[in-house]
């Protein structure tokens, strides 16, 4: 006899599994209406490295997988070469788990209406270091506007503190409280992050912004101090952080 444990709420799959079930049935925002199926996460759900993108392209919508398509290539050859196997060390997700039309950017109300899916994903995943890829990730992720190409590579710590909103104790789970978040950089101005974030426990979480592959598409040169030449030492960068 199969089945799911008595009390088990994912019916027996593996909690990211169910997520994405869950996901693929939602219609929280317009770009349902549009889209093939949803593109919700890939690699390891265990890791302690999360990196989030943008949104699905065409074919990321079409084979079901984030970033498979001509960035998602570019992103793997660097990752590889810094050492970073995507199916061993990193989870990867998008803000977004719906396509938008013309591959455009999700506007805000996409992004605020999916974000209840990127915050299961990152309590289920609890990563210590977090890859924000593209300006949108670290909008969506930070609160922080524009500035990327200032803030790449520049590791930002994620940190609990009390602050004036935060629930009491008794009103609020351990990992699913939203505390005040500081943001620790070296030019980083203290943004509120708009995400719920599980208790970043005594470590906290450290938040690297990366140049988005697509844009390193349309900047070809690999000439010391151009953008694939800075992205690839982020990365050797992040693959020292975490140790493997
Ligand atoms: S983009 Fe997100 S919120 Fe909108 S329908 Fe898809 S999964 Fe739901």
């Amino acid at each position: 006899m199969t089945g799911a444990p008595p009390g088990d709420p994912h019916g027996g799959q593996p909690p990211i599994e169910a997520l994405a079930s869950a996901c693929g049935a939602c219609r929280r925002c317009g770009l349902a209406d549009s889209r093939q199926q949803v593109v919700v996460g890939r690699g390891n759900p265990a890791a302690r490295l999360l990196l989030v993108g943008e949104a699905p392209g065409a074919e990321e919508e079409a084979c079901g997988q984030p970033f498979v398509g001509r960035s998602g290539r570019l992103l793997e050859a660097m990752l590889a070469a810094a050492g970073l196997n995507s199916e061993r060390d990193l989870y990867i997700a998008n803000v977004i788990k719906c396509r938008p039309p013309g591959n455009r950017k999700p506007s805000r109300a996409e992004i605020e209406a999916c974000r209840p899916w990127l915050e299961e994903q990152i309590a289920l995943v609890r990563p210590q270091l977090v890859l924000l890829v593209g300006a949108t990730a670290l909008e969506a992720l930070l609160g922080i506007r524009g500035g990327i190409t200032q803030l790449r590579g520049q590791w930002l710590q994620l940190e609990a503190s009390p602050g004036p909103d935060q629930p009491a104790p008794s009103q609020a789970s351990k990992h699913q409280r939203r505390p005040s978040k500081r943001v620790q950089g070296q030019r980083t101005p203290s943004p509120r992050s708009p995400i719920r974030w599980p208790d970043p426990g005594e470590g906290g979480i450290a938040l690297m912004p990366l140049l988005h592959p697509s844009y390193l598409l349309r900047h070809p040169s690999e000439a010391e101090g151009s953008p694939r030449w800075l992205t690839r030492a982020d990365l050797v960068a992040v693959r020292q952080r975490l140790g493997v």
